[in-house]
């Protein structure tokens, strides 16, 4: 028995034991040692862990206030707060995260989401009534949607839990959180909380497993609405059965976002953002602007700034405040990888750093920060996801043409825009087809809507828009007797 060790499901406010007893080992990303061991679910557990959910619908919770929701999430967020730095680096040696990182993402980011959500109902009214065009009244009712099944990856386990659990539960549903094998011990610290907190039972539910249970998830009659982060090609299966079944889905998927240098752009802010822009998380990062489109008068300087920014990150132990790169989350994420900078070396590009495996860091899944020059838009490392430490930069011939570079892309997630012209950045902002963009800068936050276009998914996360998706309206008509 290890410290990290999670073996029970957590189901209806109880721990309770796998009914397979299955267990699945989390590997330590920077040491490729067992860091504990996670209870796994099986379908029969998936079938209590809804059940509970719907249970949970139709008691106590379902009778609280707004205000007394929002006053229970705020104990909710608390008691994540006080966990933070240690989520923190049970998450940073679950997937490589850097710890400067995760502090802020794992450690201080649930408890802020929750935080907003609670104190966007407090006073908020559930009911509104509206004229009716015939003379009467009409009430608008909004209603929780129901059980929710939140599915979630292994790269920011505890924010993309909470961009779910947060409005979810501020909208009065209940949730089974499915979250990746690679980093379920860190999802039990939401039922820690939970517990803490007083949330009613079955309120979270939380069910790690795989592929197969992900998708038995997904089909269960007893799920009103899905919640899906993760790779493209599982959210369009998942898409697919959500729209036989009619159950209302939202999609926040892969991308590959272009960061378009101006011929107006200052390249120290550029540089000095470099890591948190493009590089963030090791590169697993959905939203990264990975794609560097460069004016052709400045080619040959940015790809020095770039190559020499790059070359000068700390790559190193992730636990470590002054780590920019940590490793990756497993041996097959750095196999992925090092396939793709295989297929732009073999396809002739430029590599001005790295280009492989560190020597410095044998053991652990790390690899190089990597940038390719010269690159085709149509290259494979142009158009792919790599989801590593890998950056292409790109020529282009003014701006039409770079705003069309960014746009060949079929993902259309982040992006951003370097020039000391505010203005000028906000007009090339709304020139590309993606669901955020950043001007000299890119940073998720709280109070604004998060998501894609095209294969980058469908929906929206955070802000107000965030919540939305978890009422379902309901008009009661009253005529003029
Ligand atoms: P993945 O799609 O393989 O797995 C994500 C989660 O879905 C896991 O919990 C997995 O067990 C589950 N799953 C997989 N197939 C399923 C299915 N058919 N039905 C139900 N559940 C299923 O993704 P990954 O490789 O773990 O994560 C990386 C991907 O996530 C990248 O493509 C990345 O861009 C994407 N991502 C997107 C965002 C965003 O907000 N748009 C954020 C982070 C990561």
């Amino acid at each position: 028995m290890n410290d990290h060790d999670r073996n029970d499901l957590f189901i209806g406010g109880r721990w309770v034991a796998p009914r397979s007893g299955a267990t699945a080992d989390v590997i330590e990303a920077a040491t490729e040692k067992v860091l504990g061991r996670t209870a796994m679910a099986s379908n029969a557990d998936i079938d209590d862990a809804v059940s509970a959910a719907r249970t949970a619908l139709s008691g106590p919770w379902s009778t609280l206030t707004n205000a007394e929701r929002a006053d229970l999430l705020d104990r909710f967020a608390a008691a994540l707060k006080s966990r933070g730095r240690d989520t923190s680096r049970l998450v940073s040696r679950e997937n490589g995260m850097p710890i400067a990182l995760s502090n802020g993402v794992n450690g201080f980011g649930p408890a802020a989401m929750i935080s907003y959500y609670a104190g966007l109902i407090r006073d908020a009214s559930n009911e509104d009534v509206r004229p009716s065009m015939f003379g009467g009244r009409t009430v608008v009712r909004r209603e929780p949607v129901g059980v929710v099944a939140a599915i979630t990856p292994w790269n920011y386990p505890q924010p993309l839990a909470a961009m779910k659990l947060a409005p979810a539960l501020a909208a009065g549903c209940a949730v089974v959180l499915k979250p990746a094998p690679e980093t379920a011990l860190d999802a039990f610290v939401y039922a820690d909380a939970a517990v803490d907190a007083g949330l009613p039972d079955g309120v979270i539910n939380i069910v790690p497993a795989g592929r197969d249970e992900g998708a038995y998830l997904v089909q269960h009659s007893g799920i009103d609405k899905v919640a899906f982060t993760g790779s493209t090609a599982a959210g369009r299966a998942i898409g697919e059965v959500c729209g036989r079944l009619l159950r209302p889905v939202t999609l926040e998927l892969g991308g590959k976002s272009a960061a378009i240098v101006t011929e107006r752009a200052d390249l120290d802010v550029f540089t000095k953002n470099l890591l948190a822009v493009s590089l963030v998380n090791n590169g697993q990062t959905c939203h990264a602007s990975t794609r560097i489109l460069a004016p052709r008068s400045r080619y040959d300087e940015i790809v020095d700034a770039v190559t020499e920014t790059v070359r000068s990150l700390t790559v190193g132990d992730p636990l470590d405040k002054g780590t920019d790169i940590g490793p990756l989350v497993s041996d097959a994420q750095r196999e992925r990888v090092l396939d793709y900078i295989e297929s732009g070396r073999a396809d002739g590009y430029r590599i001005t750093t790295g280009g492989g495996v560190p020597a410095a860091q044998p053991q652990g899944w790390f690899v190089e920060p990597t940038v390719f020059a010269d690159v085709d838009n149509s290259a494979p490392i142009a158009q792919e996801e790599i989801f590593g430490p890998v950056l292409t930069i790109t020529a282009y011939d003014g701006e039409d043409d770079a705003v069309a570079i960014a746009n060949d892309s079929i993902y259309g997630l982040g992006g951003t825009v370097w020039t000391t012209d505010e203005e000028h950045g906000l007009d090339l902002a709304a020139r590309i087809h993606s669901g955020t963009v950043g001007v000299n800068y890119y940073e998720l936050g709280v109070e604004a809507p998060f998501g894609g276009v095209k294969a980058s998914g469908l929906g929206r996360e955070l802000g107000p828009e965030g919540l939305s998706p978890y009422y379902t309206s309901k008009s009661v008509y009253f005529g003029t007797q």
